[in-house]
């Protein structure tokens, strides 16, 4: 199943895709509302939509970001791609070396997640080195508290893509990441949420940006270092990972930074991110 955001006749509704592109609007306030609600109760609502849709043309809506405010910071790994590992590491040995084997966590401020056609706001007034990140972003649909690596995917309600956008100058000029990553506008995301069920697990779905038409980044999503299933036993050991949590799991290789001389992004650019079976999110660098 997809589950959309959208903006229709002034009016922001949760959607789920009922047809091809066509969407039977659902009675919550938001997704992350729908993502709270009890697991059996949730599935009632959906299989009824199924049943009984309404048929608003998807062409007819505004798409947004699956969960436009995020109720609190997404949770990312950082470096959980080896080859991106490496062209971080080269970037700027000091910051991205890693001695120890342990998964790099940080936290991105996400107040308001542009969604597909929305701009990217380029901070150029404080940000010289703009840079883009495509990852699979999964999103809880149950509080995890000390969950089982066996038992991790049945958190998992489902998966998005997610562009960490990241201002390199300030992502590396200070010890923590928070205030590069963290910039509004930073954390575009969509189009949809894929439930679980439409892939395997772990996801091996092919992902992809393009740059004003350049395919700057291509791997599978099964190629992560450490897991959907291990990051989510790590993480919930002590730490109650609420349902409507967004964690985006990384990017592979070709990010701009990696190249010699660096790509980085410029006002006008187009921003294309793809993860097959969820969609493309497309934005363009204000
Ligand atoms: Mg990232």
């Amino acid at each position: 199943m997809k589950l959309y955001t959208v903006e229709y006749r002034g009016e922001t509704l949760v959607c789920l895709e009922t047809g091809p592109e066509s969407l039977t609007p659902l009675p919550y306030a938001d997704m992350t509302e729908l993502l709270r609600q009890e697991e059996s109760t949730r599935q009632e609502t959906l299989v009824r939509a199924m049943a009984q849709p309404r048929g608003l043309p998807l062409a007819e809506v505004r798409v947004l970001a699956p969960i436009p405010n995020p109720a609190q910071d997404v949770i990312c790994l950082g470096m959980n791609y080896q080859k991106h590992k490496t062209e971080a590491e080269q970037f700027d040995a000091q910051a991205f070396t890693r001695e120890k084997g342990s998964a790099v966590y940080f936290s991105k401020r996400a107040t308001h997640c542009p969604g597909p056609g929305d701009p990217i706001p380029g901070h150029f007034d404080i940000v010289d080195s703009l840079d883009y990140e495509t990852e699979l972003a999964v999103v809880l649909g149950k509080d995890a508290v000390n969950v089982a690596e066996e038992d991790a995917f049945d958190y998992v309600f489902g998966y998005t893509v997610v562009n960490d956008v990241s201002a390199r100058n300030l992502q590396t000029g200070h010890k923590q990441w928070y205030f590069g990553k963290g910039l509004d506008g930073f954390t575009p995301m969509g189009p949809c949420i894929v439930t679980r069920d439409e892939f395997a697990q772990p996801p091996a779905q092919p992902i992809r940006t393009w740059i004003n038409g350049e395919l700057r980044q291509e791997a599978v999503t099964d190629e992560l270092i450490f897991g959907v299933a291990h990051i989510l036993h790590e993480l919930s050991q002590g730490m109650t990972l609420r349902a409507g949590t967004v964690i985006a799991t990384g990017t592979p290789a070709g990010v701009g930074m990696g190249f010699d001389p660096p790509k980085f992004l410029r006002h006008g650019d187009v921003v294309r991110c793809e993860i097959e079976g969820i969609g493309v999110l497309e934005n363009t660098v204000d």
